[in-house]
């Protein structure tokens, strides 16, 4: 399976880290080898002073699909997540300023927390999803999939011009404001509403 993220769908994390609304979705992957196993803690990585936490909308793709029309993009999903895209925010910055690919700064081992799922049929609309973020009990991300940039469906029908989606594969919808340094010690809680879906230990 393939992680497929999507970076800067939120008009206020774009603001926050002074980037540019783009013109298209920017998409970037993480291998399955990101994945952080369930019940593990995350370990903030050695070649990293500043990893934040995202909170992001997960997608689980469960039809093999390419081209696909946003019209038709409801018929390839079933189950709606809550994630997290832990980045090096410092070893981004620099391949950022250096004009090279993101990997290292968001594919590592543990990069990609994948919580519970929900049954799609459990949202009257999936652009209508609120869900939030605690570390050590404190909101610090909070937002709905009201205010993507690109909607599920659309990121769907642009992901699929270039990767075929299939089976398993899991779409990382982007964060919203309130990005933040992670620390030893933090534990932080997703909810989609009121449902808790993971809680990570940080080390
Ligand atoms: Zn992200």
């Amino acid at each position: 399976m393939k992680i497929i993220c999507v970076g800067r769908n939120y008009a206020a994390h774009i603001a926050e880290l002074d980037n540019e609304k783009p013109a298209d979705p920017v998409l970037f992957m993480k291998p399955d080898s990101a994945i952080l196993l369930k019940k593990n803690p995350f370990l903030i990585p050695h070649f990293s002073n500043e990893v934040h936490h995202e909170v992001e909308i997960l997608v689980k793709i469960d039809k093999i699909g390419k081209h696909i029309d946003q019209k038709f993009a409801h018929k390839y999903y079933n189950e709606i997540g809550l994630g997290i895209d832990f980045t090096a925010r410092d070893l981004q910055q620099q391949l950022k300023e250096q004009g090279l690919p993101w990997e290292k700064a968001k594919s590592f081992d543990g990069s990609a927390v994948v919580g519970k799922f929900l049954p799609k049929s459990k949202f009257e609309s999936v652009d209508n999803i609120a869900f939030r973020l605690e570390k050590n009990g404190k909101v610090v991300q909070e937002a709905n999939t009201a205010l993507l940039l690109w909607k599920i469906d659309t990121l769907i029908e642009y992901i699929s011009k270039y990767f075929t989606l299939k089976i398993g594969d899991i779409i990382f919808t982007g964060t919203p404001a309130g990005v933040g340094k992670v620390r030893a010690n933090d534990v932080l809680t997703g909810f989609i509403e009121d449902k808790e879906l993971f809680s990570v230990k940080v080390k």
